[in-house]
């Protein structure tokens, strides 16, 4: 018996959905899930940041290869807010290996590659909140009322200690 709070994740559509125009069709997937989009911005990313990001990476000899990649275009960012949203982006993005992913998640469903797997989402809660703080200033985050969470959520969903 869990408590179960809204979460804010990150999302980054990395530079593969910007080439080949997918930005709009994966922003449509996690609206049309539920989730409420918080903040959004297209920046592009350089070396400083991208070691701090992928600070699990640094040291693979794969790492310079993805640094380029990501900082060659530019890329958006997204906050997304809601219940477990960390738990959900993750299973709506799929696993890393994208001709490995499950067909119905975003990497499932337009990727082939390793690399060019269309989307980077937070892995835990911890990493979430330190992802949001690097990408986003706090004025960048908004808290907005979205009308359509009385019809994604049943009443007091969240509040209460759910028996799952
Ligand atoms: N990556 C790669 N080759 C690898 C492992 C990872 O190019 O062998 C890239 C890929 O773009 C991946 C990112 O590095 O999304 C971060 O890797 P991580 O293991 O954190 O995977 P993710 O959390 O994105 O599924
Ligand atoms: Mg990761």
């Amino acid at each position: 018996m869990a408590k179960k709070r809204q979460e804010r994740t990150l999302v980054i559509i990395k530079p593969d959905a910007l080439n080949r125009g997918l930005a709009g069709e994966i922003i449509h997937r996690f609206e049309r899930k539920g989730l409420k989009i918080v903040g959004i911005k297209m920046i592009q990313l350089d070396d400083i940041i991208l070691a701090e990001h992928y600070a699990h990476l640094v040291d693979q000899p794969f790492f310079p290869r993805i640094a380029k990649f990501m900082s060659e275009w530019p890329v958006i960012v997204m906050a997304l807010e809601g219940l477990e949203a960390v738990n959900s982006v993750r299973l709506l993005t799929g696993e890393t290996l994208g001709r490995h992913a499950d067909a119905g998640t975003i990497r499932g469903d337009y990727s082939m590659s390793v690399q060019a797997n269309i989307v980077h989402a937070s892995d835990s809660i911890e990493n979430a909140r330190k992802e949001l703080a690097r990408f986003f200033k706090p004025e960048e985050l908004f808290d907005w009322n979205c009308l359509d969470s009385q019809a994604i959520y049943a009443e007091g969903e969240g509040e209460e200690d759910d028996d799952e």
